[in-house]
């Protein structure tokens, strides 16, 4: 693995025509081929930059031969505190022992992927949308990965040839409204694969919309290249949704790769997972949620983490995130504030969970309680008279 280049010295990548890789220039920072390329994939690469602790050398002994790999870019591992193991962007990303560590409500598959394939790469869990499984490849392998069971295991991006059923799936199901692609991450890819399957889905005339699930503008975000916009531009509308978990991670590099997309009009939509120990206070998720509004992507949802095999360590009770939910309402705006979402174990779909603000309730009249505590009620209007 190459030196590791801090933040602060990588220069911004300017929204070109013209992408990185393409340049005369020499790989930089600024490639994202060269980011990939000189990725941390081992313990000995971890340890050239973070004074690791035995417990993370155990883990990532661990991740070099089983289960979810270790891969990390430069850009990622430098935003990492080399002294401190509860840094929340090295929790995120390196391995601990407790990974091996198997708890109460662990499942392999949480959201059911595997028995709610309705093709191959493609799983259907509600009435008008599908999730594509375009690749097992990602930028950063993060450590709580609802997908661990697949990402990373050496499949790399499935050709368009093997996706044919799930296209021709989604063409003879005229209901399907709603292509996510996802994986590992679509914008790991290289852009000619991701426009050729961008121009299959969007040949669909009943595909309404297309979204990219992607944690690339946090983790590798000179990927968004003018050369990728260029190309994903030509399918719209596209959405792209992104995966900001902490503040640390709203970097100048990574703001602007959010500033690009929204300049070339895909709507940023940002997902956060709650994390124990990495973001589950609500002062960090209110400095994370105005960062990301003034980054022009909105706060969609918050996620309870979900109950990934080796990952008890890093989850959260559902009622810390109520709590948290109750803090945040009212301190931040409608824009701000995402909704708090359980996606329910085994694929039965996700459930917004709220704190209760409902006190009473009795015909035509409601007592709610405000985020201030007061209560009030709302009068319903009355029963429209008989004509
Ligand atoms: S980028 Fe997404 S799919 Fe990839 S490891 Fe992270 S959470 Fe999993």
């Amino acid at each position: 693995m190459a030196s590791i280049i801090s933040p602060e010295a990588l220069v911004r990548v300017k929204g070109t025509s013209e992408s990185a890789h393409t340049s005369s220039a020499p790989p930089g920072p600024n490639d994202w081929h060269a980011q990939l390329r000189e990725s941390a994939r081992s313990v000995e690469d971890l340890a050239k930059v973070l004074e690791l602790t035995p417990d993370e050398i155990e883990g990532a002994r661990r991740a070099e031969l089983e289960g979810l790999p270790i891969a990390v870019t430069p850009y990622y591992l430098a935003l990492c505190d080399r002294h401190d193991p509860t840094c929340p962007i090295r929790r995120q990303c390196v391995p601990r022992a407790l990974e091996a560590r198997e708890v109460h409500g662990d499942m392999v598959d949480p959201l059911g992927e595997v028995e709610h394939e309705v093709a191959p790469h493609l799983v259907r869990r509600y009435p008008d949308r599908v999730l594509l499984l375009a690749t097992d490849r990602c930028a950063v392998y993060c450590r709580f990965c609802t997908r661990s069971r697949m990402v990373g295991d050496g499949g790399g991006p499935a050709p368009l040839e093997r996706l044919e059923p799930a296209l021709a799936w989604i063409a003879a199901h005229p209901e399907i409204r709603d292509v996510i692609v996802s994986g590992g991450d679509p914008m790991a890819m290289a852009t000619e694969r991701l426009d050729r399957l961008l121009t299959r889905i969007r040949a669909i005339p009943t595909v309404e919309t297309i979204r990219l699930a992607t944690r690339v503008p946090v983790t590798l975000p000179m990927r968004v290249t003018g050369e990728l916009l260029d190309a994903l531009r030509k399918h719209h509308p596209v959405w792209v949704m992104t995966h900001f978990n902490h503040p640390k991670e709203l970097t100048p590099e990574s703001i602007g790769a959010c500033t690009r997309l929204a300049d070339a009009g895909f709507p940023v939509m940002n997902q956060s997972v709650l994390l124990a120990g990495i973001n589950d206070d609500a002062d960090v998720l209110e400095k994370l949620f105005r960062g990301l509004v003034r980054a022009r992507v909105r706060p969609y949802y918050l996620l309870t983490a979900d109950p990934v095999r080796g990952t008890g360590h890093l989850r959260t009770p559902l009622a810390k995130g109520i709590a948290i939910m109750e803090r945040l309402q009212g301190r931040l705006s409608g824009i701000a504030l995402p909704k708090f979402i359980c996606d329910t174990p085994a694929g039965r779909g996700k459930v917004p969970v709220t704190p209760d603000y409902v006190v009473a309730r009795e015909p035509g009249r409601t007592v709610l309680r405000t985020f201030r505590g007061e209560e009030v009620a709302y009068i319903d209007p009355p029963e429209p008279a008989a004509e």
